[in-house]
């Protein structure tokens, strides 16, 4: 690990200020990520700002029936909370799938949101790298690619976004809330992460010095189902190999509307829209196939991960028939 200094904030604009004073600096929060990639010399802050001290751990309702999460509420915390188990179990579920109980208390949402890549390459200084050292070649791409994406990636990255909460927070059209030296600003979430495309190390829209502030659910209505599904090589402690958020808003037994996003399998939160325009009518294997096959349509394989193709199919179509209720 390289040397480096720490700073103690103690409000958003004084954190704000101290990463854009210092070239090379970082926010910290719960430092499950930041800190492993420091010890790798991945990543290499020469300052790094403790936001642990910000007002920005409580899960409040709005208004409008929907729910802010501050972005310094643990995943635990955020998990267990009764509004979200009982009104949006789906986020509930993605954050207990992910990681291990003393990694979840000490992760936060704003973090979560930040998380980098589990490709093995972009971990391994060893090897080249486009997202960790832009423009020195993808060792994924021609190397072990077995984790790596289907969906969404380019010539130059197929990382796979590793958050299971992500998924979730997509399938729900949560917001961003951000403050930074411009002010603040509300970001819909499936805006906020980028595609790889010819610049894999610009992974979001955030700017310099912009802090995460909260996260917005907006409200389900009161019919609306949801779930989360994650498919691993081991039951815990792993990170998905395909997974699949769904929420559906049923009446009389038939599906009204409904929003999927994929994990596991894109270069970022995968909301699959297409897929969602064909999700109406009687629950039926016929149409969980179909949405299934157009939720994977332009899947790209590489050497190695050729199976994930069918296996998000097959996610999906679990999740999206434990979400209904069974096949009518
Ligand atoms: C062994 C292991 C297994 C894991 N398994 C899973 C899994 O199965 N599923 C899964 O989804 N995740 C998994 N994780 C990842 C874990 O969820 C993340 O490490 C965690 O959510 C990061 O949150 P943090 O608060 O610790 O972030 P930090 O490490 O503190 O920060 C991460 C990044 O976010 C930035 N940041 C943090 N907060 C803010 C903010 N408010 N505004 C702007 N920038 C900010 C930091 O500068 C940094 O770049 C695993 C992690 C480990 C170590
Ligand atoms: S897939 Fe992306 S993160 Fe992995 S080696 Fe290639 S450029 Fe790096």
């Amino acid at each position: 690990m390289e040397p480096f200094s720490i700073q103690q904030a103690t409000d958003a604009p004084t954190a704000i200020k101290a990463v854009g004073a210092a070239a090379g600096s970082k926010f910290i929060a719960g430092g499950t990520n930041l800190v492993d990639l420091m010890k790798m010399y991945v990543e290499r802050p020469a300052v790094l700002v403790n936001i642990n001290g910000l007002n920005l751990n409580k899960i409040e309702t709005l208004t409008h029936g929907g729910v802010r999460i501050g972005a310094l509420v643990r995943n635990s915390d955020l998990a267990y909370h009764p509004l979200i188990e009982k009104r949006y179990p789906v986020l509930s579920q993605a954050l207990l799938s992910g990681a291990s109980p003393q990694l979840r208390n000490m992760a936060t949402t704003g973090g979560n949101l930040l998380q980098r890549t589990r490709c093995p390459y972009f971990f391994d200084i060893s090897f080249p790298c486009n997202k960790r050292t832009p423009g020195s070649g993808c060792s994924a791409i021609k190397g072990y690619n077995r984790s790596n994406a289907i969906l969404g990636g380019s010539d130059h990255c197929i990382a796979t976004h590793p958050s299971d909460m992500c998924v979730a927070m997509a399938a729900l059209d949560a917001s961003i809330r951000i403050e930074g030296p411009d002010g603040e600003r509300d970001i819909p979430f499936t805006d906020f992460h980028l595609l790889p495309g010819e610049t894999p190390e610009k992974e979001t829209v955030l700017k310099p010095g912009e802090l995460i502030t909260a996260v917005d659910l907006p409200p389900l209505s009161h019919s609306a189902r949801s779930h989360y599904l994650k498919v691993r090589d081991r039951a815990s402690y792993e990170f998905a190999l395909a997974s699949a958020a769904v929420v559906l808003n049923m009446d009389n037994g038939e599906i009204k509307s409904g929003r999927i996003a994929l994990g596991g399998v894109g270069t970022k939160p995968w909301r699959a829209t297409k897929a969602e325009q064909l999700l109406q009518g009687r629950p039926s294997e016929e149409l969980y196939h179909t949405v299934a096959a157009a939720a994977l349509e332009g899947a790209k394989a590489q050497t190695y991960n050729g199976f994930k193709i069918e296996l998000a199919k097959r996610t999906l179509i679990r999740a999206l028939t434990i979400t209904a209720g069974g096949i009518a």
